[in-house]
């Protein structure tokens, strides 16, 4: 099983949590929203060879902390995931919108420097703000994209610029969400929860409610529980062997 994008150390117990994922046998990718916070983060997971930490600054929190950008691209040479990043045009975050691709594309353009990283990105209501600049700064980068809320249409593009896509419950619970997961090639999808932001109920996703992911992924292909599990084990290994071989290291 696979969490591509939770945030580890935003639960109340992070130490439990990769007690969790470890007795589960499963690959978490945990993102981080600041730099600061990888590096913390990266010492809770010290021991857990299936979780990577991944280098981030979330869109939401540039307008405080744009500065950050700055330490962010000096600890990128050891960073092999980059996340979480992006840009938010949701009416509350818009007014930074401007700011936002500033700060991504300093981060894409110092990742394609270092010679490409997996992204996991953030996109909501400016989809096609993100694929610009992947388009202009990352042609060596792989980016996945997380929780995809945007059209069918703009699935394909992703698609058609390299992009693969992580796909949580949440994302599965509507109609929408589950015409898109229809419409992206299944070749192109993890599971991922999004934890402990997105909840069921009053209690928060744990990293090992991805498989209500596969549940989903299994209905809308037509395939066995099993079946799902495997392709997606499959994408998976794909999706890590892509990153150049160099990059060896956390
Ligand atoms: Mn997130």
């Amino acid at each position: 099983m696979i969490d591509f994008h939770c945030h580890i150390d935003l639960y109340p117990n992070p130490k439990e949590i990769v007690e969790g994922i470890a007795q589960r046998g499963m690959y978490v990718l945990a993102v981080t929203t600041t730099p600061r916070t990888w590096q913390r983060t990266r010492q809770i997971v010290s021991n857990a060879d299936r979780i990577k930490v991944a280098l981030g600054l979330h869109p939401e929190l540039v307008a405080e902390r744009h500065s950050e950008v700055d330490l962010l691209c000096s600890l990128l040479p050891e960073a092999r995931y980059v996340g979480e990043i992006g840009l938010d045009g949701s009416p509350q975050h818009r007014p930074s919108l401007g700011l936002q691709k500033q700060v991504l594309n300093k981060i894409l353009s110092a990742c394609n420097t270092l010679g490409g990283r997996i992204l996991s990105m953030h996109s909501r209501c400016a989809v096609t703000e993100v694929l610009d600049s992947l388009e202009t700064h990352s042609a060596t980068n792989v980016p996945v994209l997380h929780w995809f809320s945007g059209t069918t249409r703009e699935a394909a593009s992703a698609a058609e610029l390299g992009c693969w896509f992580s796909v949580g419950p949440a994302m599965a619970r509507s109609n929408k969400g589950r015409k898109l997961i229809e419409s992206i090639d299944q070749a192109r999808i993890v599971t991922e929860t999004d934890g402990p932001f997105v909840r069921n109920g009053d209690s928060p996703l744990m990293p090992w409610h991805a498989l209500n992911a596969e549940m989903v992924l299994s209905e809308v292909w037509g395939l066995s529980a099993e079946e799902t599990s495997r392709l997606l084990q499959n994408n998976f290994r794909r999706l890590i062997a892509s990153l150049p071989t160099a990059l060896v290291t956390q």
